[in-house]
């Protein structure tokens, strides 16, 4: 299928020929640290609602490198939404200021919300627990750029997976390539969402849920942390019992394969120690480089000529 003109809601909605030709511009873009004007005259509107540092200025940056102009609203006190104004006509503006609209909202479902108002195509930056189907691209493409691929890989996703949409979206990327397993390491109560879990039934990826790492460290070829997601919990207790639950350092990681691959999305708190920044397995620091050359491909992909 063309990605001109595509809405991006849900990583489901690509296939794995849809991100061989994304990945191949984005390893273009990175081995080249390219900058052109492919998007000369184009706008790109950021609708950031809920905090944002990569995602935002990675887009920003991007919009930048390809000779496009970002239109930004990330302070909602400063605009019409603080008399009211409603998200629909927020977007109805929006979509007639510019050629793409990129949303983070912390409602599930707002950027699909966006993209049935807009004309314009709609990327979704995060809608709360939800989606974060760029990221999960980001890291689909860091693991393809350095592994060749995704398939026969074991692969631990470790933290918050009951409200990480970065795990989620993550794990629902894997299931397009033929992974080897997953691994699911949380706390029970921050276990991997029910319609995600039946979702690998279905698809019959093949999965572990464990709470322990120690055991199944030796056999990951990826590990990919994530952050207590602190502000999604009801209850600041429930926060309390799991925080601090992993913490992944240079001792731990001495039992890891050599060439373990480190991933979080960032922002990290504490689940990882800054002794893994300068080792062998740091992979989270490349991954956010990455992420501008990933969405600098999407762009163009989406809106080029
Ligand atoms: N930056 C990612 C997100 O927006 C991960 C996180 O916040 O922990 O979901």
């Amino acid at each position: 299928m063309s990605w001109k003109g595509r809405d991006v809601i849900n990583i489901l909605d690509f296939s794995r020929e849809d991100l061989d030709l994304l990945f191949q511009l984005a390893n273009r873009y990175a081995d080249e640290d390219y900058r052109g004007n492919d998007l000369e005259n184009r706008m790109a509107a950021l609708l950031f609602l809920e905090p944002s540092t990569r995602t935002m200025y990675s887009f920003m940056s991007a919009v930048y490198r390809l000779g496009g102009k970002p239109i930004t609203l990330s302070k909602t006190e400063a605009s019409s939404i603080a008399k009211g104004e409603t998200f629909g006509d927020t977007i109805r503006m929006f979509d007639s200021y510019s050629d793409v609209i990129i949303v983070r909202d912390r409602r599930e479902g707002a950027a699909k919300y966006a993209a049935d108002i807009a004309e314009s195509p709609v990327i979704n930056g995060g809608d709360g627990a939800h989606n974060h189907p760029t990221q999960a691209m980001i890291d689909l493409f860091t693991i393809t750029r350095y592994r060749g691929s995704v398939d026969g890989l074991k692969v631990g996703v470790l933290g918050d997976l009951k409200y990480g949409r970065a795990a989620a979206s993550f794990i629902l990327g894997l299931t397009i390539y033929d992974p080897d397993t997953i691994y699911l390491i949380s706390p029970e109560s921050l276990r991997l969402k029910k319609e995600v879990r039946d979702y690998l039934d279905r698809v019959g990826v093949k999965y572990f849920e464990t709470e322990d790492l120690t055991d199944i460290l030796p056999e990951l070829d990826v590990l990919y942390v994530t952050r207590i997601q602190k502000e999604r919990f009801p209850d600041p207790l429930e926060y309390e019992r799991v925080r601090g639950s992993y913490k992944i350092d240079l001792s731990i990681l001495s039992n890891a394969k050599d060439d373990l691959m480190v991933m979080h999305p960032l922002p990290r708190v504490d689940e990882i120690s800054t002794d893994v920044d300068n080792s062998k397995y740091q992979y989270y620091f490349k991954q956010a480089h990455n992420g501008v050359y990933l969405r600098m491909a999407l762009l163009k992909l989406i809106m080029g000529d």
